[in-house]
């Protein structure tokens, strides 16, 4: 088995789901005492949520790439970045490491094309929704058209990313406004929905919308799982 190399801690709420999710489809796949291989750094959400909104990503970069070197040099065969946002830095710290890395955006693109999909909703923090380094991977690589919520509701999911899933809480009451934005994409023409995010599953299941949701946190462990198996 491939050793797994995992950046968390953006945030660590939803690296618990990463980890989770590595060790159930290593155990599922291979059964008994199985569990993944990892090898993890977990970051300081605080210090990389200040240079986010300071937009000082360059500076990012260069600590997810020191990060990224620490767990190479623990012995992971190949690296995920446990946060949909921070695939802003990836080619900062693709140019660090030696090791391949497992994009997030990526697998689930793959995902979405196996199911025929060619128009998505795309949620997540405003970084993701409204910059290029995510959209435009769909768009040119993968001939996937991705909406966004309006202006307003974008500046209610950021809020919720950050004051509520990345702290932990969990409200109905944001449920209800995500499950209103997912409708809404829908009525505008996205076949499903990409929470792309990696906090949002812990708010939002399949269980209170119909439109399908390609949660990005379980595509990407599922992807590092196979990887991890490839070749046994
Ligand atoms: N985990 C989130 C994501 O997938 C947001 C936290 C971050 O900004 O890294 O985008």
């Amino acid at each position: 088995m491939k050793t797994i190399g995992l950046l968390g801690g953006m945030s660590w709420e939803s690296t618990v789901s990463y980890y989770h999710a590595l060790n159930v489809g290593v155990k599922e796949a291979l059964g008994g005492l199985h569990s993944a291989k990892i090898a993890m750094f977990s970051v300081d959400f605080a210090e990389i949520e200040q240079l986010q909104h300071e937009d000082r990503w360059e500076e990012a970069g260069e600590q997810l790439a020191q990060a990224a070197l620490g767990i190479e040099a623990a012995g992971a065969d190949f690296l995920l970045i446990a946060t949909n946002t921070m695939h802003k830095v990836a080619p900062a710290v693709e140019d660090t490491i030696s090791i391949p890395l497992l994009h997030i955006a990526d697998a689930t693109a793959e995902q979405l094309v196996q199911d025929d999909i060619i128009c998505v909703g795309l949620l997540g923090t405003r970084f993701t929704m409204e910059q290029d380094f995510y959209k435009q991977r769909l768009i040119e690589r993968y001939g996937i058209d991705v909406l966004t919520p309006e202006q307003e509701q974008r500046d209610v999911m950021h809020t919720i990313i950050f004051n509520e899933l990345c702290c932990g809480k969990i409200r109905p009451s944001s449920r209800e406004k995500v499950v209103a934005m997912i409708k809404q994409l829908r009525e505008s023409g996205a076949q499903a929905v990409i929470l792309g995010c990696t906090e949002i599953a812990l708010l939002i299941s399949r269980q209170d919308t119909d439109v399908p949701l390609y949660d990005t946190t379980q595509i990407h462990a599922d992807a590092a799982v196979a990887e991890a198996l490839s070749g046994h």
